[in-house]
């Protein structure tokens, strides 16, 4: 901030494990601020990924044409700065013109009432934004971003994310005061890996990815600007595939450890009785009865099962579980069911006690909210063998439980992972057979990082009868006219849901838009029974709504996005979805899963207003388009495409900096090979110990 701050030449003794109190002008409470945002040292700075870079040697001259949509960079003072206050629409409008000394340019701000502060007459502002049409002719930059230019020649900078407070040219001085330490980074990969792959090392890439070299200086390339800015430049590809390199190794050391347990073995008797005789209402599907053959073969093996089990929603994964664990108990072994809600406890307790009943076998149910004698009755009889199969929440390990001889634990996780929940209870048993089921929409490549510990069974056939579930998109404006079709549907026996999306706050805003839109729906609906169900509501209310609706004494249930976990209710006709551009892809699909279930036709109606050309829209057409989980969540992570983190955040893979699992299935499948190769030799640990000085791999770090 200070000129003598300005001037303080980078620190050649600088360390990578220095703490960041190192820096100029980073005292202990910046200090505090930083670590808070999980940087604590200079390395944890080394590693900040940069959002884009600017290309500063090409500005856009104003005095040229400027064709609307495009990203431009403008250099210049940034004069007459007005905020204009909208009332009626809680706006703030702030309006500038740019001069850059050879014409000017208006800009205008949407809600950033304090640029204004920071503009100024005789300072030069780097602004970075797209332009737009202005009503009346011309253009003007929308929103841009804003940083004072210094005195420094035009390069290539980087733009970072911010920490904290910090953004702009204070955080890049930051992170140029780090760069002396890349010197002490010692490169963790082996120099033979390094040349198979064509990688650079270490310092290079952490060099270039904060002070590359920019422009067009670099022959090899065509483009050495958007090859940064889509992070596909070497830099980028070096530091993805050592993230990715040190995810595999921790993988393939669970795995190696899985392998080196001891589970209780189910006796091929029992799995022949279970596979003869007539236990479900329905003949399993040809896939049904493949991927149960692949469960039993493991179950009868005394090392370990690790298996995920795959399948479109409905596509039965439910059904054969229920076998799998009746073979478990069969064989005189406990087996125990976690799931991630407890609606959707409640729904798979009630699923398998039909399932069962004909065996002989009363599943019992544990969730946080069991009454405490109910929890004593369960804990009883799992430690005395009595109760056969169980099935719960994180309840199931986190409560002192013990078991007789727990066989198998099967989790299911929806869309969610879950891996360090599913190792706690792993470790429950000896070493416990374990069977993940998850609904379709994971990628390949994204099943094999995230479960590449385990083995994988696809149920690809969906159980016959089942028809597609018509899906349409409307304007909210339409909301009025989708009802009355609601009421129609249900005149002629149907039942309908409408959901609404979780905003920004949480399940509690979701509860509140669900709130306000009652009364007009109830309107709108007279004459049907509307029930309304969210996570805000106390459980027993909950259960005897939607148990309600099972029964069809409520025909229409208003509710948040916790039916997407669990209400099977083949009557159901129609899926309403509220704002359905905030739904993920995979979410939505889950959601017309409730529906179509049953003999009769069955709707998806999505509401959204959309922009002209929004990606969002983009995404809830191919919803339109396809029934299949797997295309929809491929052509979802192509839509978000490389840079757009929050696609891979769907997918619960949070943690990856620099690799992108839509993208790198070549850097993927090479690091699954290096790791297997050094399991192999033995030496995966000691790569890995390396590796994790740089890259966090604490999803799977757990020992399960
Ligand atoms: P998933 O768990 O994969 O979502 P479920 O096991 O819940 O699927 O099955 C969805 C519906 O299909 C349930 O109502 C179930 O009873 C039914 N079902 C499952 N397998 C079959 C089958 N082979 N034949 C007929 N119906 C089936
Ligand atoms: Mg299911």
């Amino acid at each position: 901030m200070t000129a003598a701050r300005r001037t303080t030449a980078p620190d050649p003794q600088l360390r990578p494990e220095d703490p960041l109190t190192r820096l100029p002008g980073i005292g202990p409470k910046t200090a505090a601020i930083l670590a808070e945002a999980g940087f604590v040292t200079v390395l944890d700075l080394l590693l900040h990924l940069p959002r884009r870079y600017e290309d500063r040697t090409r500005l856009v001259a104003l005095d040229g044409s400027l064709p609307p949509g495009e990203l431009v960079l403008v250099r210049g003072r940034v004069a007459q700065a007005r905020v204009q206050r909208v009332t009626r629409r809680r706006m703030t409008i702030t309006r500038a013109l740019v001069d850059d000394g050879r014409g000017l340019l208006p800009v205008v701000w949407f809600n950033q009432p304090w640029i204004a502060r920071r503009l100024g007459d005789e300072r030069e502002f780097y602004l970075y934004g797209q332009l737009r049409e202005r009503r009346g002719g011309g253009v003007e930059l929308l929103n841009p971003e804003l940083e004072e230019a210094g005195a420094e020649p035009g390069r290539v900078v980087p733009v970072y994310p911010r920490i904290g407070g910090f953004g702009g040219r204070r955080l890049r001085r930051l992170i140029e005061h780090c760069l002396p330490a890349v010197a002490g980074c010692r490169d963790p990969l082996p120099a033979a890996v390094r040349r198979r792959f064509g990688l650079i090392g270490l310092e290079s890439a952490l060099q270039e990815l904060h002070a590359p070299a920019g422009g067009s200086g670099n022959g090899a390339r065509a483009d050495p600007m958007a090859d940064l800015n889509l992070r596909r430049s070497p830099a980028h590809r070096r530091l993805a595939f050592d993230e990715l390199l040190a995810f595999s190794c921790a993988v393939a050391g669970r795995r190696s450890r899985r392998a080196a347990g001891r589970a209780p073995i189910v006796g091929v008797a029992a799995i022949e009785r279970v596979q003869t005789g007539q236990v479900l209402p329905f003949a399993l599907t040809g896939a049904q009865r493949r991927v149960l053959g692949e469960i039993a073969a493991d179950l009868a093996r005394e090392t370990p099962m690790g298996r995920l089990l795959q399948g479109d929603v409905g596509s039965g994964k439910t059904a054969v579980a229920a076998l799998a664990l009746l073979m478990a108990a069969e064989a005189g072994f406990q087996a125990a069911v976690m799931v991630p809600t407890e609606l959707l406890a409640e729904q798979h307790l009630r699923t398998l006690q039909r399932y069962l009943a004909p065996a002989g076998i009363a599943p019992a149910g544990l969730t946080s909210s069991s009454a405490p004698s109910e929890r004593r009755a369960v804990a009883a009889g799992l430690a005395d063998g009595s109760m056969r199969v169980v099935v719960g929440t994180h309840a199931l390990f986190q409560e002192a439980l013990s078991y007789r001889e727990l066989g198998l634990v099967v989790i299911d996780e929806q869309h969610r992972f879950g891996v360090l929940q599913r190792s706690a209870l792993a470790a429950k048993g000896r070493a416990p057979h374990l069977l993940v089921m998850t609904a379709t929409p994971i990628p390949r490549s994204l099943a094999l990082t995230v479960y590449g510990d385990l083995d994988l069974s696809v149920i690809d056939e969906l159980p016959p009868g089942r028809r597609p579930v018509r899906t349409v998109l409307r304007p909210q404006a339409a909301r009025g006219r989708v009802l009355d079709f609601v009421k129609q549907e249900i005149a002629e026996g149907g039942r309908a849901f409408v959901v609404y999306p979780v905003i920004d706050a949480g399940e509690e805003s979701a509860a509140a838009a669900l709130l306000e839109h009652e009364a007009a729906v109830r309107e709108r609906l007279v004459g049907v029974a509307v029930g309304v169900v969210h996570g805000r509501m106390p459980r027993e209310q909950r259960e005897e709504v939607t148990s309600a609706f099972r029964e069809g004494s409520v025909q229409v249930l208003l509710t948040t996005t916790i039916v997407e976990v669990g209400v099977d209710v083949p009557e159901a006709t129609v899926m309403v979805i509220e704002s359905a551009q905030r739904f993920g892809l995979s979410q939505l699909h889950q959601l017309r899963g409730r529906v179509g279930r049953g003999q009769r036709p069955a709707w998806c109606i999505l509401l959204a207003d959309l922009g002209a050309g929004d990606a969002a829209g983009q995404r809830l057409e191919i919803m339109c388009r396809s029934q299949d989980g797997f295309e929809i969540a491929e052509a979802d992570l192509e839509i978000r495409g490389p840079g757009e983190l929050a696609g891979t955040r769907q997918w619960g893979s949070a943690g990856f900096r620099f690799a992108e699992l839509g993208r790198d299935h070549e850097l993927i499948e090479a690091t699954r090979g290096v790791a297997s190769d050094l399991a192999a030799a033995g030496t995966l640990d000691r790569l890995l110990a390396k590796l994790i000085r740089y890259h966090r791999v604490d999803r799977v770090e757990d020992g399960a």
